[in-house]
C-alpha cells in the first residue's frame, strides 16, 4: 500500500496504542477510534501548499493526508464557496457570519471529503466492496465513489431517507437495502450482513478515514479567511465527523505555523435527536443513546453517535459547546438562508438557529466571525423545506 512519506500510522485514542498503516478500522487492542498520525517533520507546507481547488478536490491536501494526489479517489469534492452574510452579522450581533456551503460538493455532501478518503483507503487495502448504514447521504457518496474507485458499494438506509439519496445510490451502481424503522433499525441490518460478508466498512468512525478527511474543511475555512481562524464554526452535527476533523485540521496548521488562532467549535443538533447537547448540558463525558429519536431533520437523527467521548472532547478543548434547537426553527433557518440565495438543506438550518440560541446565550462577541456550515445541499430536502412554507400558509 503506497502512502504518503509523512503517513505514521495511527494512534488510538482511547488506549493510547501506536498501530501502523496496515490497520484499516478499529483499535484492534481495545476497540477504540483511531487518529492517523503524521511526521510533521518531513512535510514543508507554507499557504500556497493548501489552495483549494475545486478540480482537485481533496487531492489539493494531499501533503497532509495518508495518500499522494495520485492515489487518491476523488470527483472533485471539497473547494466549496465561502459565503459572506453581512445581514446574519447584524442579526447575531457579530463582526461577519459566512456560510461555508458544503451543498455545493460532489454529491451534495460535506461527508464526501471523508469518503474520498475511506474508498481510497479501502481499494489500497484490496476491498472489492465497501458497506456502511447511513441516514442516505453516506450511502449516496458511497456509492458515488465506489464507483470512481471501481468498487462494488452496499448501503443500508432506513425507510425514511429522502427519495434522492435513494435513487442515486441506484443511479451510480450501488447496492442498496431499504430497511424499515429509524438509524437504528438500518445499523443492526448492517451489522447482521457484516457478519457474513466480506465487505470492507466504511461507516463514520469505524474506518478511521472517514474523520480523517473531514480535517480538509478547516484548512480551506482558514485558506478563505486569509489564513486567520473564525472565532466560531457552529456546526450541524449527527455523528460528529465534522467536528473531530475541524479540531484536528486546524491544530495542524497551527503546528505548521499556519494559523495563530483557535476557532470555537459548535456542534448543533436537533431538539428531537440531541444526544450531544444533553451531554453537554449535563456535564456528561460522553452522549448517553436517545431512546425516542425524532426529528424531521434526518441526517441529524442520530440516536447513539458513533464520536461519542471524542467529539465532546473536540467541543471542550475549543472552547465551543453543544446547543439543540426545535424542527420548526431550524427548517426556519434554513428557509431564511435560501430566501438569501443559499441552497441551504434543513440541516444547515440547524446551523443558524443553533447559533441564533448561542448568541442569546452571549457566546460571541460583538467582533467575532462566525463561521455556519451547511453539510448539505437544500435541493435533496426541497420537500420538507416547501413542507414548512405550506405549513405556515405559504
Ligand atoms: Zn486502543
Amino acid at each position: 500500500m503506497e502512502t504518503t512519506a509523512a503517513f505514521a500510522g495511527f494512534r488510538c485514542i482511547d488506549c493510547g496504542a501506536r498501530h501502523d498503516a496496515a490497520e484499516s478500522h478499529r483499535c484492534p487492542d481495545c476497540g477504540g477510534w483511531l487518529d492517523a498520525r503524521y511526521d510533521h517533520g518531513k512535510i514543508d507546507l507554507d499557504h500556497g501548499s493548501l489552495t483549494p481547488d475545486a478540480s482537485a478536490g481533496i487531492a489539493a491536501y494531499a501533503d497532509l493526508l495518508p495518500f499522494g494526489a495520485e492515489t487518491l479517489v476523488t470527483v472533485g469534492e471539497a473547494g466549496t464557496p465561502l459565503l459572506a452574510c453581512p445581514g446574519l452579522a447584524d442579526d447575531l450581533g457579530v463582526d461577519a457570519v459566512y456560510v461555508k456551503d458544503e451543498g455545493l460538493s460532489t454529491t451534495g455532501a460535506a461527508l464526501d471529503r471523508g469518503m474520498a478518503l475511506a474508498v481510497t483507503a479501502a481499494r489500497e487495502h484490496g476491498a472489492t466492496d465497501v458497506a456502511l448504514p447511513s441516514m442516505g447521504n453516506g450511502g449516496q457518496a458511497a456509492a458515488a465513489y465506489a464507483a470512481r474507485a471501481g468498487l462494488d458499494s452496499h448501503s443500508f438506509v432506513p425507510s425514511r431517507t429522502p427519495f434522492v439519496n435513494k435513487a442515486m445510490v441506484n443511479v451510480h451502481g450501488g447496492d442498496m437495502s431499504v430497511v424499515g424503522g429509524r438509524y437504528a433499525d438500518a445499523a443492526e441490518a448492517f451489522r447482521d450482513a457484516m457478519t457474513d460478508e466480506e465487505w470492507h466498512s466504511v461507516a463514520p468512525f469505524v474506518s478511521p478515514y472517514r474523520h480523517e478527511g473531514m480535517k480538509t474543511l478547516a484548512y480551506e475555512i482558514a485558506a478563505q479567511l486569509d489564513w486567520t481562524a473564525p472565532d466560531a464554526v457552529v456546526h450541524p452535527t449527527g455523528h460528529g465527523a465534522g467536528i473531530v476533523g475541524l479540531d484536528k485540521g486546524f491544530s495542524e496548521l497551527a503546528t505548521h505555523g499556519l494559523l495563530d488562532d483557535d476557532a470555537a467549535l459548535y456542534a448543533a443538533q436537533a431538539g428531537g435527536c440531541a444526544p450531544y447537547a444533553t451531554a453537554w448540558e449535563d456535564g456528561a463525558d460522553e452522549p448517553a443513546p436517545v431512546e425516542h429519536p425524532d426529528t424531521i431533520v434526518g441526517p441529524l437523527e442520530i440516536p447513539d453517535p458513533a464520536g461519542g467521548e471524542w467529539v465532546i472532547d473536540a467541543l471542550e478543548s475549543t472552547g465551543g459547546a453543544a446547543v439543540a434547537t426545535g424542527d420548526q426553527g431550524i427548517l426556519e433557518g434554513a428557509v431564511s438562508l435560501a430566501e438569501a440565495g443559499i441552497t441551504m438543506g434543513a440541516s444547515g438550518g440547524a446551523a443558524l438557529s443553533g447559533a441564533h440560541v448561542l448568541a442569546e446565550q452571549g457566546a460571541f462577541d460583538g467582533d467575532d466571525v462566525v463561521v455556519l456550515v451547511n453539510p448539505t445541499t437544500g435541493n435533496k430536502e426541497a420537500d420538507i423545506l416547501r413542507s414548512h412554507l405550506m405549513s405556515k400558509g405559504i
